[in-house]
This record gives C-alpha cells, sequence and structure tokens, in this order.
C-alpha cells in the first residue's frame, strides 16, 4: 500500500467550498466550487484502499473507485480518467448529481466516526480536468458495421447505450422529440445541480463520435414505431418518465397550480436562452410571488430552490411527512434550508383557496402511525388542526408515471406493468416486442441519472449480442 494513502485518521473529510448562501440566491451556477489539484489529492489520499470496496459495490456503475482515488491521489490523473470513464459514460454527471450519501460515500467504510471519503467530488474534478487538458476524446470504432440501431428518447440511458454501440461501431441514430440532447439532465434538472454546458458539451462529443441525432420528432407522432423498427435492425426505449402525479380536491383546477416539470423545463428553457412565452408572461416565473410546493422529493426540492432563484417573496414546502422520512436527499434538504426555505413538515394539502386564481393551499396536520405493510409509516390527518398556506403559485411535484406507451406507439402488444412503466426480460433488456429493447426510467419507473446509465450500457451490450445472433442466424440460414 502506497504511504500516500489511508490519511483519514489525519486527515479531515473536506467537501469542495459551497457558495456564499445570499451569493447563490441571487443565481442559478452550480453551488460547489472545484476542488483545487492539491485538495482533491489529499482528499482522495484519505481512501484506505479496501480489499472489498462497499463504496463500488454500492455503486450502480461499480466504478473502480479506491483505484482511481489512488492515481488521484498519487498525481496520475490521466490514468485515473481513463480508469474511471471505463465504467461510466459521464463520470462528471454522476460526481455531481448522485445522491453520494445514499450510494458510494454512505457506504464508504470510513464514514463511521471519521466521515466518508469526498468520491463524488474527486470523481467530478478527475473528469473537469480531463476536459480541461483535452483528453476526453470522441468515440472512435475500430471498424464500422453496417447494423444500425434507433434509439428514442436522448435522455442519459439512450445516450449511454449509443455511445458504447458506437464503439462497436454501429451506426446509431437517437430520436428525441425535444430540441436539445439530454432529457432531464438538461430540461428538469436545475443549472445550479448542473450547469448545462456540462451537458452540452458531452452533446457535440457524442456527435463527434458519429451519433446521428434527429431532434423535435416524436416517435409515435412523426415516426411511427413500425417504420423506426423497419429502419433498423434494433430499437432501444429510453423515453424516460413524464406524467406528473396529479391532486384532486377543491379548488384543483385554479389557474396559478402549475406541474413540476413545466415549471422547471420554463426556467431551463429561460436560462438556455430560449424564449418562454409562459415565463415572460409571469404564468411559470416565481418572481415576487408566494409560492408552495407540495412534494418531498428532489423534483420538489429542486422547485423551491428555483423559486427563491427566481425571487419569491416566500417559498414554503408542504410534505406529509416528516424530515427523516423524506425521499429527498438530504444534501438537498440542508441546501434548500440555507437558501431560505421553509418546510412545512407533516402537512398535506386538502383543498386550493381562491376565487378566480389561488390565493392559498388549506393544508391539514398530519402525524406519523405504524408502518405498513411496504415498512413505512403511516400518515394520518390530526383532526381540527386546519391551516391556510398563503400561496399564488403552487407547483405540484408528486411524482411520475410513465404515459402510455402502447397507445402512442401504437403498439398493442407492448407489455407494461401495472404502473405502465415498460416490461422488459432482465437478463436480455428486450420488451416483448421482437428486437425491441428499453432501458432507464420507463423500465425502473422515476429514479437516477447513475441508473439509467448502468441499463444503458447494459442493454447495448444485449443488443450487440442480439445482432450478432441475429447475423449469425441469417448467415447459417443462406449456407
Ligand atoms: P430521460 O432523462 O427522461 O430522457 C428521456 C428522453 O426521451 C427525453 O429527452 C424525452 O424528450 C424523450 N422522449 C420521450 N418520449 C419520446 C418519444 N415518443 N419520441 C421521442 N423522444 C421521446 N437523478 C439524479 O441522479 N440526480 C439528481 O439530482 C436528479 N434530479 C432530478 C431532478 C428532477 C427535477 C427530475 C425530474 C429528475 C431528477 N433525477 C435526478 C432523475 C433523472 O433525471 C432520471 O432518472 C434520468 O434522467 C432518467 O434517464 P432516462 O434516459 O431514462 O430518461
Ligand atoms: Fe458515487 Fe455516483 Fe460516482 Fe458511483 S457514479 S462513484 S455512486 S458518484
Ligand atoms: Fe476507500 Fe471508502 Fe471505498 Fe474503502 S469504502 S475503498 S475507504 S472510498
Amino acid at each position: 500500500m502506497a504511504e500516500r494513502m489511508l490519511k483519514f485518521v489525519h486527515v479531515s473529510q473536506q467537501t469542495p467550498e459551497k457558495r456564499g448562501v445570499n451569493e447563490r440566491r441571487e443565481d442559478f451556477n452550480e453551488i460547489y466550487r472545484s476542488y483545487a489539484q492539491a485538495q482533491a489529492a489529499v482528499q482522495a489520499s484519505r481512501c484506505s484502499q479496501c480489499g472489498v470496496p462497499f463504496c463500488s459495490v454500492h455503486c450502480p456503475l461499480g466504478n473502480h473507485i479506491p483505484d482511481w482515488l489512488k492515481l488521484t491521489a498519487d498525481n496520475r490523473l490521466e490514468e485515473a480518467y481513463e480508469v474511471s470513464s471505463s465504467t461510466n459514460n459521464f463520470p462528471e454527471i454522476c460526481g455531481r448529481i448522485c445522491p453520494q450519501d445514499r450510494l458510494c460515500e454512505g457506504n464508504c467504510v470510513i464514514e463511521k466516526g471519521f466521515e466518508s471519503v469526498t468520491i463524488g467530488a474527486v470523481e467530478r474534478y478527475i473528469t473537469d480536468t480531463a476536459f480541461e487538458r483535452g483528453w476526453v476524446r470522441p468515440v472512435r470504432p475500430r471498424r464500422e458495421l453496417p447494423q444500425s440501431v434507433g434509439i428514442i428518447g436522448a435522455g442519459p440511458a439512450g445516450l449511454s447505450a449509443g455511445e458504447q454501440l458506437r464503439r462497436q461501431g454501429y451506426q446509431v441514430t437517437v430520436y428525441d422529440r425535444y430540441d436539445r440532447v439530454g432529457g432531464l439532465m438538461i430540461y428538469g434538472i436545475p443549472n445550479f445541480k448542473l450547469e448545462k454546458e456540462i451537458v452540452l458539451r458531452r452533446w457535440k462529443l457524442l456527435e463527434e463520435g458519429g451519433l446521428r441525432f434527429v431532434l423535435n420528432c416524436e416517435i409515435g407522432r412523426d415516426v411511427t414505431m413500425a417504420e423506426l423498427r423497419s429502419r433498423h435492425d434494433a430499437v432501444l426505449i429510453g423515453t424516460g418518465v413524464y406524467k406528473g402525479r396529479d391532486i384532486g380536491g377543491p379548488g384543483a383546477g385554479l389557474p396559478g397550480i402549475v406541474k413540476a416539470m413545466d415549471y422547471l423545463t420554463a426556467s431551463n428553457r429561460h436560462g438556455l436562452g430560449d424564449a418562454v412565452p409562459e415565463f415572460a408572461s409571469g404564468q411559470l416565473d416565481a418572481k415576487g410571488r408566494d409560492v408552495v410546493v407540495i412534494g418531498g422529493g428532489d423534483t420538489a426540492m429542486d422547485c423551491v430552490r428555483t423559486a427563491v432563484r427566481q425571487g419569491a417573496r416566500s417559498v414554503t414546502c408542504l410534505y406529509r411527512r416528516d424530515r427523516a422520512n423524506m425521499p429527498g436527499s438530504m444534501r438537498e434538504v440542508n441546501n434548500a434550508e440555507e437558501e431560505g426555505v421553509d418546510y412545512a413538515w407533516l402537512a398535506a394539502p386538502e383543498a386550493f383557496v381562491g376565487d378566480d386564481h389561488v390565493t392559498g393551499v388549506r393544508a391539514v396536520r398530519m402525524h406519523l402511525g405504524l408502518p405498513d405493510a411496504s415498512g413505512r409509516q403511516s400518515v394520518e390527518p390530526l383532526e381540527g388542526s386546519h391551516f391556510i398556506a398563503k400561496a399564488d403559485l403552487v407547483i405540484k411535484a408528486l411524482g411520475f408515471d410513465a404515459e402510455d406507451l402502447p397507445a402512442m406507439f401504437n403498439e398493442p402488444d407492448l407489455a407494461v406493468t401495472r404502473w405502465g412503466t415498460l416490461k422488459v426480460n432482465h437478463r436480455t433488456f428486450m420488451t416483448s416486442l421482437p428486437g425491441v429493447f428499453a432501458a432507464g426510467d420507463i423500465v425502473r419507473g422515476a429514479s437516477l441519472v447513475v441508473w439509467a446509465i448502468r441499463d444503458g450500457r447494459d442493454a447495448a451490450a444485449q443488443i450487440h449480442k442480439y445482432i450478432q445472433a441475429s447475423n449469425a442466424a441469417l448467415a447459417a440460414a443462406a449456407d
């Protein structure tokens, strides 16, 4: 073991510096500054180089974390980049937005008492440095293959699969109904978590590597699924989940109540310089408004923090459970609290108040009961505990479901689960339609970028096998 490592006993954890609250409330730039080289090396040297690295076991990509930490500690950054990018198509993105507290860092063995190695920040540092120094190059396949793969959806699942297939030499076309590449990484996740330049430079690199993008093209509307299947040797569906869960009750249809995705997309588009009429008209702009966000997941956290930056008068997050039972990452909850968001824990909306525009949310206090069959504590209303949260903008962030893909694609034989997500063979990633595969949120339900990358890579390997086997069968039949 190099004596450079194992420094956790003497060197304390130091996360990258966070910009001051007042400064970051004023803009949409990322809130964490980068490590300087010396800092990254020192933080990486805290790793104890475990024989069985639980950090890697709990990374969905099985990243070779101790290896690239050691190379970083030794200042062998180009090699660190080679190792880290061998298992991850977008390490600089995961380093920024993975909920590390639940994945790699939350399982680092020195976490207890000494605080984990700052794995995500080092991963980001390695790839940002690689970009700066020109080590990140487009895919250059060793041979070109005549077969082609059509990918529906330019989110992380589709892009990672596309890059892997291109590496093998396939002709890859990615279709997306949006005008930009990135899926939720471009229009869902706000700039203060993931600056859009980071996603745009990947788009450019993928194009330089030979991926073809057909944008503003909705499969099922502009091109039929049948047509797509006839164009390509295999098809991958990576369409994500976009149907925002709704909330009923009196007043639910009042103007001023909006969906989280509409709100976040408008903000991201505005930040990218697009003309967004709903933003310009104030409909999707929180400036000067009293904002209530309903929900407790990462999307809700992104909405409250976006509202703060847009200059809302007040921002309240209404969540029916307590802080400990929140699905959102604790890191993001803490960031939101620092930025001035009020949390109304154990509070559930019952009705929306207002005549011709929403003016408030009538909510009831809840208490946590006994765990239900899923092990989660049930929530019950406390009688007579109603209160009104003042709001002239209400954002619904209650999670997402899958759209009705069999209907959208006019493919009634496309099998779905009872949640509307696609049924796949979990070994081959193939759907019920021969030669049609699926990956990412459309299979898992709303999940994480890192899982979408993992699925995209695995699906690409299976598509390769499928095309090779089909070719072999054709050749045998011709003999
Ligand atoms: P998506 O990223 O949703 O991409 C799907 C693409 O398919 C889209 O570009 C869409 O336009 C396209 N498409 C859909 N239907 C069609 C069609 N019929 N024809 C053509 N194109 C189509 N994850 C994290 O790891 N960290 C985070 O901090 C985080 N924050 C999040 C914040 C928000 C607000 C949201 C909503 C999600 C967040 N996630 C986060 C989750 C993460 O973004 C998703 O799990 C991930 O993007 C899923 O990838 P995907 O490729 O499956 O789908
Ligand atoms: Fe951790 Fe995510 Fe990087 Fe894996 S990809 S090492 S989980 S930050
Ligand atoms: Fe290093 Fe922690 Fe991973 Fe062990 S679990 S290899 S100490 S980062």
